[in-house]
C-alpha cells in the first residue's frame, strides 16, 4: 500500500477495504471518479476476505471433504487412517486469503485507487484525519467501516476467541464452549468439532438459528447436533473466568446454574457496528441507538456529501448486502440513478446440511398476518440428492395465494448455497410459481426442487404422493 502526501484533496473517499468498501472504491474509478481508499489494516478485503467469509469457508470445505469420506461407507467407499494435518490446512487457508487480498490489491492498482494505509477519523464534515497526521479533504465519502466483534455480557478476557483468532487455527482445543448458535456458533462450532474438539454450544434463544423458519432449521439442527457434545438453549453464560490454563465457565441452565471446564470459550453473540470512534460528530451523520448509520435508499446518510454502506447500517450483516450497497453509492454518487431497491436479500448459513432463504419466510408471513401458499419438496423425492446419497434436505416456495406471485424461497439440503441464487432471481424478476414450473431444469440435479416444490404449491406435482 502507499502512504499518501500529508494534506490530500479528492473527489471521493472511501473508508474501509471491505467487500463494501473496496467494490465501491472499483465502481467509482470505473466511472471516472478520483478515489482515495483508507484502510487501517495491512491488507485490503475487510473483515469478510481476511476473518470471515473466505477463511471460514476454506475451513468448512476441508471439514465437509472429511465428513463426507466418513459417510461414504455406504457409497462402497472406505478411509484408512483419515486425518487432518492442522499446519498443512492453516497454511492452505492463508494462501486462499492472501491470493485474494493480493487480487483485490492488483484491482485497486489497476484502476489508479490510491490506498492510504491508517486509521480515519472526521475532523470536520468535509476533511479526514488519518493516523500520522495526514489530512484527506473529499467531496464526497463513503463510510464502509464494517463491524466488530460483539463482547460477551459475562466479560470479554483477552484469551476468549473471537470468530477471527478461531479462524487462524492456532490449535484444535480438546474442549470448545461457543456462546451463540448463530451463524458464526454453528458454523465455527462444526468446523471445530470436525477437527476432534469437543464443543458444546450454549444459546441463549429456546432453539438454535432462532431467526430460521423452524422446519428448515429442524433438519440442520437434527444433522450437527450428534456432531456437538452438548446444545444448550435457553441458556446464559453469567461467568468466564480463566482457570488451569483454560475457562471456568457458569452457565443459566433451565433456571439452574451449571459449572463447567472448556479448554476454549468462543465468543460469537453477534457484532457491533465501527462506528464509535469515526468521529462523526463532526459531521451531519446520524445513528440509531445501536450506533447503525441512518441511511436511505440510495445508501445517503443524513448529511447528502456522506453514503454509508454494510455492517455499518442497516440490514443482515451479509458481504453481498455490503457489496451491492457499495454499487448504489458509487452509482448515486458519479450522477447516476441507481437505487437499493432489492426485493430480497439472500441468507446462507454454511452448516452440513446448508440452510438458506431469499425473501419472506414463513415467519415474517405469520408476523405480518400475511396469507401465503407454501409448497414443500422433500429431497429424499429428488433423484439427484438420492444419487448424492444426500436426501436430508427440503425446498420450499412461498407464494401469493391469489396470484402465484413468490414472495419467498427456504432450502436445507447439500448445496443450497448455489441452489439459492435462482430463487433470488426469480424474486427480482418478479417470477410466479408458473414461471418457475415452465422453467425446463437439467436432470437429475438439485435444482429441479425448486421447480417441484412450485408444482407442490400449484397442486400438479407428479413427484410426490398424492391420496385420492
Ligand atoms: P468489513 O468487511 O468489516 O470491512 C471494513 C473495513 O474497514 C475493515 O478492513 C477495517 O479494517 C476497516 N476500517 C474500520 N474502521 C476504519 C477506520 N476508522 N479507518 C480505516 N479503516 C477502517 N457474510 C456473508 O455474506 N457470507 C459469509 O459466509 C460470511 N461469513 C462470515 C464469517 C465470519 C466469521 C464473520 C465474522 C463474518 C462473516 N460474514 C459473512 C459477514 C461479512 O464478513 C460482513 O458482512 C462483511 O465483511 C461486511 O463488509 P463491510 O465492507 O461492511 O465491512
Ligand atoms: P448471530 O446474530 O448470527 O448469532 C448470535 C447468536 O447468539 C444468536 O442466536 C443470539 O440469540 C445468541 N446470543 C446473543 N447473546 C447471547 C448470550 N449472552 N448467550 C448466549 N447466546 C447469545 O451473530 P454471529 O453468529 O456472531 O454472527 C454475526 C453476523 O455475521 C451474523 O449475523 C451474520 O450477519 C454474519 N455472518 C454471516 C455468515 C454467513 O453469511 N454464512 C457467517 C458468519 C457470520
Amino acid at each position: 500500500m502507499v502512504m499518501g502526501s500529508l494534506n490530500q484533496e479528492t473527489e471521493v473517499a472511501v473508508i474501509g477495504s471491505g467487500p463494501g468498501g473496496y467494490v465501491a472504491a472499483l465502481r467509482l474509478a470505473d466511472l471516472g471518479k478520483d478515489v482515495v481508499l483508507i484502510e487501517e489494516r495491512e491488507r485490503p478485503g475487510g473483515t469478510c476476505l481476511l476473518e470471515g467469509c473466505i477463511p471460514s469457508k476454506s475451513l468448512i470445505s476441508a471439514v465437509e471433504l472429511a465428513e463426507s469420506a466418513k459417510k461414504a461407507k455406504k457409497l462402497g467407499l472406505t478411509f484408512d487412517g483419515l486425518a487432518f494435518d492442522i499446519d498443512a490446512l492453516r497454511q492452505w487457508t492463508e494462501g486462499v486469503v492472501n491470493g485474494l487480498s493480493q487480487g483485490v490489491t492488483v484491482l485497486l492498482k489497476r484502476r489508479g485507487v490510491e490506498v492510504l494505509h491508517g486509521r480515519a477519523r472526521f475532523s470536520g464534515p468535509r476533511s479526514l484525519l488519518i493516523d500520522g497526521g495526514a489530512t484527506v479533504e473529499f467531496e464526497k465519502c463513503i463510510i464502509a467501516t464494517g463491524s466488530n466483534v460483539a463482547a460477551l455480557p459475562a466479560g470479554m478476557d483477552p484469551t476468549v476467541w473471537t470468530s477471527a483468532d478461531a479462524l487462524k487455527l492456532p490449535l484444535v482445543p480438546e474442549t470448545l464452549l461457543v456462546v451463540g448458535g448463530g451463524y458464526i456458533g454453528l458454523e465455527l462450532g462444526l468446523v471445530y468439532a470436525g477437527l476432534g474438539s469437543r464443543v458444546t454450544v450454549v444459546e441463549f434463544f429456546p432453539r438454535l438459528l432462532a431467526g430460521a423458519d423452524h422446519d428448515l432449521a429442524d433438519v440442520m439442527i437434527g444433522q450437527i447436533t450428534p456432531r456437538l457434545e452438548e446444545v444448550l438453549v435457553e441458556s446464559r453464560v453469567t461467568s468466564v473466568e480463566p482457570a488451569d490454563g483454560g475457562f471456568r465457565v457458569i452457565i443459566e441452565h433451565e433456571g439452574k446454574t451449571r459449572e463447567g471446564s472448556y479448554e476454549k470459550v468462543l465468543a460469537a453473540v453477534g457484532r457491533v457496528p465501527n462506528t464509535s470512534e469515526l468521529g462523526l460528530e463532526n459531521t451531519g451523520v446520524k445513528m440509531d441507538d445501536k450506533g447503525l448509520i441512518l441511511t436511505d435508499g440510495s445508501c445517503m446518510t443524513d448529511d447528502p456529501d456522506i453514503f454509508a454502506i454494510g455492517d455499518v447500517t442497516h440490514g443482515p450483516m451479509l458481504a453481498h448486502k455490503a457489496s451491492r450497497e457499495g454499487k448504489v453509492a458509487a452509482e448515486v454518487i458519479a450522477g447516476k440513478s441507481s437505487q437499493f431497491d432489492n426485493r430480497s436479500i439472500p441468507a446462507v448459513v454454511f452448516t452440513d446440511p446448508e440452510i438458506a432463504w431469499t425473501g419472506m419466510t414463513e415467519r415474517e408471513a405469520e408476523e405480518r398476518g400475511r396469507k401465503i401458499n407454501v409448497g414443500r419438496f422433500p429431497l429424499a423425492a429428488l433423484g439427484r440428492a438420492r444419487t448424492l446419497g444426500r436426501t436430508d434436505g427440503l425446498v420450499k416456495v412461498i407464494s401469493d395465494p391469489d396470484t402465484g406471485l413468490l414472495l419467498g424461497v427456504g432450502m436445507v439440503g447439500p448445496h443450497v448455497s448455489e441452489l439459492i441464487a435462482e430463487g433470488s432471481l426469480a424474486l427480482e424478476m418478479g417470477a410466479t410459481l408458473e414461471d418457475l414450473m415452465v422453467t425446463i431444469h437439467p436432470h437429475p440435479t438439485l435444482s429441479e426442487s425448486l421447480m417441484e416444490a412450485a408444482e407442490v404449491a400449484a397442486g400438479t406435482t407428479v413427484h410426490v404422493g398424492r391420496s385420492r
